[in-house]
């Protein structure tokens, strides 16, 4: 059975050094590959940030390789057509400077932040005061959020901190993150869970998640270049635990819903 499907969590790349895959030499690295891809697995539109194997030594030099990423997510969405829905990096380090790229990627025509990497950026929290001013100002003009997760409590704070802001968490994982995933999704309304980066090759997670949170609140993302896209696709298409309702909800009816596209 065919279903439309929107890969919300994947990162796009410009550059050599900003593509994910960590085995890079077996891939063929090229702008034109990810539409490529994308389209073969049968992806309509694919969203997120782009982020880079590049390290700066110092939170101080932070902003300017972020402010060059978001530069590169631009310049990817007009180059891949409407395929590519972009999402910008903030950083609470750079209240002000994060605010305008707020306003600079909405004006752009897109309401995502992130996916949001702080162990890359010399930052470990989302409940912070400074990342509340930003995320405040996001909530306000409808912008919706996408991170890689923190400590579990640091990012029931931070749900607890922006009832208004719809907040995907990304890696659904086992053990202990899985359960807080699942309890933070059914206390707040506003969080979801999506399925790219570890969780689904566990036999049952996915139906596990869509039992305990409902599958309106489960987001098809395959994380995309570091990850491979066709076992993320196949294994949720293919996931005979799952009805079509469900399916079509997770690969596409959800990311569609809260991305207003
Ligand atoms: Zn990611």
């Amino acid at each position: 059975m065919d279903f439309e499907i929107i890969d919300f969590h994947m990162h796009p790349y410009l550059n050599d050094i900003d593509c994910t895959c960590i085995h890079r030499s077996a891939v063929t690295i090229s702008v034109d590959e990810t539409p490529r891809i994308m389209r073969e697995n049968g992806v309509s539109k694919f969203c997120g940030s782009v982020v880079t194997h590049d390290r700066t030594s110092t939170v101080e030099t932070d902003w300017e390789l972020l402010k060059s990423l978001n530069d590169c997510a631009i310049t990817l969405k007009d180059y891949y057509k409407g395929a590519y829905i972009h999402g910008c990096h903030v950083h609470p380090n750079f209240i002000e400077e994060s605010i305008k790229e707020i306003d600079r990627f909405k004006a752009s025509g897109t309401n995502l932040i992130g996916e949001l990497v702080p162990w890359r950026f010399h930052y470990n929290e989302y409940a912070s005061d400074n990342m509340k001013t930003i995320l405040d100002y996001a909530s306000e003009k409808g912008m919706i959020l996408s991170i890689h997760p923190t400590t579990p409590d640091d990012m029931d704070n931070l749900c607890e901190n922006h009832p208004n802001l719809i907040i995907v968490g990304a890696h659904p994982g086992e053990g202990e993150q899985y359960i807080r995933h699942v309890e933070r999704a059914k206390k707040y309304k506003n969080y979801y869970v999506d399925l790219s980066g570890s969780g689904i090759h566990r036999y049952g997670a996915t139906k596990r998640l869509v039992n305990e949170i409902g599958a309106d609140k489960v987001i098809f993302g395959s994380d995309y270049a570091i990850c491979n896209l066709q076992m993320y696709v196949d294994g949720v298409k293919n996931d005979y635990l799952l009805s079509t309702e469900e399916k079509r909800l997770i690969l596409s009816e959800n990311a569609k819903r809260i991305l207003n596209i």
